[in-house]
C-alpha cells in the first residue's frame, strides 16, 4: 500500500471476510447471519461492504433507518434489508423500495398496516419487535394478543420475524440479566407463535451475544461489531481483524519555545522546548475534542504522539519532540495496532463511536 498523502480510511475487504467467516463458524449451518451495515457500515461505507459480504451469501442485511435502507437498494442489494427503527413517515418509501420495518409498537403497526393496505400488499413482510429488558424500543409481553388481533384484521401484512435485543451481552457479570432477556424471549415467541398458527424465524443475538450465548442464536443472529473487527473483549478481539485503519500525514512542524502556546483558546503551553506536527484531521472528521489536551494520541514511526491543545475542526497538533519525523510522513490515527478501541478507551468511550464518528469527508480506500 502506498503511504497516506492526505487524510485516508483504508477498508480492508479480506478482514471482512475473515471476520465473517470467523463469526459464521460459532453458528448452526442453519442458522441465518443478519449483518448490520447502519450508520455507513459502522463508519465504513455501506455500499461497498453491503455488496461484498452479498457476494459472501449473507442472509439478511440490517440498517437503523429507512433512507439508509434505500441508499443499500441504490447500490444494487437485492438481499432482505429489516429497518430497525423506521418512522411512519417514510412507510410509503419503506414499501417502494422492499425494505421491512421493525414493529416496536401498536401505533406504528396499525400505520403500517394501513399504508400497506393502501398500497394494495399482501403478505408484506414485517418483524415483531419485543422489549424484554433493554428498555428502549419493542412490544412489552402482554400486548401480544393485542398485536394477534390487529393482525388477524388484515392481510396486508405477514410476521417474517420475531425478535429482542440484548442489553448486556458482552459483560459476564450480567450473565444472570441476559438469561432472564433469553428466557422472557422464548416465553413471548412461544405464546405468540402458538396463537399465530405458523412459525416466523426468531432472533435476540448481537456480536457479544453471539460469541457469549450459543444457547440463544435460534434462527438468525445480527451481527455489527464483529464484522468490523471488534469483539468487545482482549479475548475475542484475537480472533477478529479491525477492517478500517485511518491514517493522515504531517503538513508541518514547528518548534515551540518554553512559555510559548498552542492551538485554539491556547488551551496547550508549554514548559520546555518542543516540536508540533500538525495533521489534516479534526473533530469534523470525526475526532472529537475529548480526545484533545493530551487524552488522545497518533502513531508516527511506532511512536506515540500526544494530541496536545485543543481538538481543532481540521486539524490536530501532535507532540513529536521524541521522534524523528518530517513534513510528508505518513500517520496512523487507529487501525490494527493500535486499535480504535485503544484510542476510544483514552477518551472513555467504545470503538463504535469513534468508529461511526469519522465522516464523509474523509477518502475511504478499498484493499481486496
Ligand atoms: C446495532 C444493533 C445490532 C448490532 O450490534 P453489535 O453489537 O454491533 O453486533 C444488533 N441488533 C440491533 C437491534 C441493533 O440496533
Amino acid at each position: 500500500m502506498p503511504k497516506a498523502q492526505e487524510t485516508v480510511l483504508e477498508i480492508d475487504l479480506k478482514a471482512l471476510q475473515h471476520n465473517f467467516e470467523h463469526l459464521k463458524s460459532k453458528l448452526k449451518a442453519s442458522t441465518k447471519f443478519l449483518a448490520v451495515v447502519k450508520a455507513f457500515a459502522y463508519g465504513s461505507d455501506a455500499n461497498e461492504i453491503a455488496k461484498y459480504l452479498q457476494n459472501l451469501n449473507v442472509d439478511y442485511f440490517a440498517v437503523a433507518y429507512t433512507n439508509e435502507g434505500i441508499a443499500l437498494r441504490e447500490a444494487g442489494i437485492t438481499q432482505p434489508i429489516l429497518v430497525l427503527h423506521p418512522q411512519t413517515v417514510n412507510f410509503k418509501a419503506l414499501i417502494a423500495n422492499c425494505l421491512e420495518p421493525s414493529i416496536y409498537n401498536s401505533k406504528i403497526l396499525k400505520e403500517f398496516i394501513t399504508i400497506a393496505s393502501e398500497e394494495k400488499q399482501t403478505d408484506y413482510p414485517i418483524h415483531i419487535k419485543f422489549n424484554t429488558g433493554l428498555n428502549r424500543l419493542g412490544f412489552s409481553e402482554d400486548e401480544v394478543d393485542n398485536i394477534i388481533a390487529k393482525l388477524n384484521d388484515s392481510k396486508a401484512v405477514k410476521i417474517k420475524s420475531i425478535f429482542s435485543h440484548l442489553a448486556a451481552s458482552e459483560d459476564l457479570d450480567e450473565k444472570k440479566f441476559t438469561i432472564n432477556q433469553i428466557e422472557t424471549f422464548k416465553s413471548i415467541t412461544e405464546n405468540f407463535t402458538t396463537q399465530l398458527g405458523y412459525k416466523p424465524m426468531l432472533h435476540i443475538c448481537n456480536t457479544s451475544g453471539i460469541l457469549n450465548y450459543p444457547e440463544a442464536h435460534f434462527d438468525m443472529v445480527r451481527s455489527g461489531i464483529g464484522l468490523y473487527g471488534f469483539g468487545n473483549s482482549e479475548k475475542e478481539n484475537q480472533y477478529l481483524k479491525p477492517i478500517a485503519t485511518l491514517k493522515t500525514v504531517i503538513s508541518q512542524i514547528h518548534t515551540i519555545k518554553k512559555g510559548n502556546s498552542v492551538g485554539y483558546n491556547r488551551a496547550f503551553k508549554s514548559d520546555a522546548l518542543l516540536k508540533t506536527a500538525t495533521l489534516p484531521i479534526g473533530h469534523a472528521d470525526g475526532i472529537g475534542r475529548q480526545y484533545g489536551n493530551g487524552k488522545g494520541f497518533v502513531t508516527i514511526h511506532g511512536q506515540k504522539a500526544p494530541i496536545i491543545g485543543n481538538v481543532c475542526m481540521d486539524m490536530i497538533m501532535v507532540d513529536v519532540t521524541n521522534i524523528t519525523c518530517n513534513e510528508g510522513d505518513e500517520v496512523i490515527v487507529f487501525g490494527k495496532n493500535p486499535t480504535a478501541e485503544h484510542l476510544a478507551e483514552t477518551a472513555n468511550t467504545i470503538s463504535y463511536e469513534l468508529i461511526t464518528s469519522i465522516s464523509q469527508r474523509v477518502k475511504r480506500i478499498f484493499l481486496e
